[in-house]
């Protein structure tokens, strides 16, 4: 039972509420661009997932079928209050690991330009929740390795995991203000803000899942000050919502340094030192302008009403084609996805064109239209467009429709 597939329909009503909670009150937390970018990230990190997670799954599995130091039964974890007991001590155990797989993806270059997606937005609200990486399978699976080390069986641990996960979905608003002594134990909307906050004193702050212990025993607690309200986003701004660029920006700001100092050890140490450390050399020749928060401006181009109406539609066909594509994966496999999956992708990157409102975005749109949904739809079944009357006319009317609606805007 995969428990995040089940949650989706869940997360996108919450959204909803939420999106309907903000008009309501006019707080402002949500804008078209940014919450589209966040969940084209959550859409790319999901779909980019199908063929990159068998690696942590092949090796947690070898690890646990050949080194797990304890024979822990699978059929101890049941009702009983041991069996409780043992559920919560795997929870509690992963949410150790994830506190330092988390601390170490911002305190770590290489770690961090994984991370780094999940903190571009300038907004928080509960899409910044599902922006998610497509790298973190380099690296995320060594934090968990002890777990199965240790012997808890992996489906346990997966279900745990996904716990755990869907947990963190719930801090990401601002409707919640402080939950008291809550914000002391669990991560909680007020906490977790702080860690969203590119303000100096906030920055490294609070990496727990869902307890924020770890974070007062190990000295990264940090709470929330009315003095200082949280300025949202990265001090590098990612400007602009490409999906794809989101996943290498970090990476190519560490390429670039490489690439140009002039000691080899530094090449290779500048991956795996501090996160902002830059060798002297680089530092000197290319200096980083200072952060002054106090200028602090979202990145926000400005469309026409009816583009903008334009791209909310267009997301909603690749939400679709996402939820279609989640379903035939599950029942048959990665085979089957991947020339779906490239259809989604430039129905993405797409829309990163047309919110940054692109001279050519329009060009590129049509010849997504014409050409790439046509070929692609072919190369997955011909029935979809050559064969069948009914499909055949459905797929015309969505790209002479979008085509003439592009038009207009
Ligand atoms: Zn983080
Ligand atoms: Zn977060």
């Amino acid at each position: 039972m995969n428990l995040i597939a089940l949650a989706v329909p869940f997360f996108l009503f919450a959204l909803l509420v939420e999106f309907l909670i903000d008009r309501w009150r006019g707080t402002g937390y949500y804008r078209g661009n940014d919450a589209i970018n966040s969940l084209s990230a959550g859409i790319l990190s999901e779909s980019t997932g199908y063929f990159t997670k068998f690696l942590q799954y092949t090796i947690w599995g070898l690890v646990l079928s050949n080194f797990a130091l304890l024979d822990i039964q699978r059929s101890w974890f049941n009702a009983s209050m041991e069996g409780v007991f043992l559920w919560v001590l795997a929870a509690v155990l992963w949410d150790f690991c994830y506190y330092w797989n988390h601390r170490f993806g911002h305190e770590i270059s290489i770690l961090w330009a994984a991370h780094a997606v999940h903190h571009q937005s300038e907004d928080y609200n509960l899409s910044t929740a599902l922006r998610q990486t497509s790298s973190s399978f380099f690296f995320s699976w060594i934090f968990y390795l002890p777990l199965f080390l240790i012997g808890f069986p992996a489906d346990v641990l997966i279900t745990v995991a996904a716990v755990n996960l869907i947990y963190q979905f719930w801090v990401h608003t601002q409707q919640i203000r402080r939950l008291g002594m809550l914000d002391r134990i669990f991560v909680t909307p007020s906490n977790h803000r702080v860690h969203h906050a590119q303000n100096e004193r906030y920055i490294d702050k609070n990496y727990g899942g869902i307890f924020v212990l770890w974070d007062r025993l190990f000295g990264t607690f940090t709470e929330e000050s009315d003095d200082e309200p949280v300025v949202f986003g990265v001090r590098k701004p990612l400007a602009n919502w490409n999906p794809f660029w989101a996943n290498f920006q970090v990476y190519d700001y560490l390429l670039f340094d490489a690439r140009n100092t002039r000691r080899w050890r530094d090449k290779i140490g500048i991956w795996f030192r501090r996160t902002g450390w830059r060798p002297d050399d680089v530092a000197a020749q290319f200096p980083k302008r200072p952060v002054n928060l106090d200028e602090f401006k979202k990145f926000d181009p400005k469309l026409s009403n009816s583009r903008r109406r334009y791209v909310l539609a267009q997301f909603f066909v690749a939400l679709m084609t996402a939820l279609f594509i989640a379903d035939a994966f599950a029942t048959k496999g990665a085979g089957v996805v991947l020339v779906p999956c490239l259809l989604l992708w430039t129905n993405l990157y797409t829309l990163g064109l047309l919110n940054e409102d692109r001279l050519y975005a329009a060009r590129f749109e049509l010849l997504r239209l014409f050409v790439i949904v046509p070929i692609g739809l072919y190369a997955i079944d011909p029935a979809l467009i050559a064969v069948t009357l009914s499909s055949g006319l459905f797929v015309a009317t969505y790209i002479l429709v979008s085509a003439l609606w592009l038009r207009k805007n």
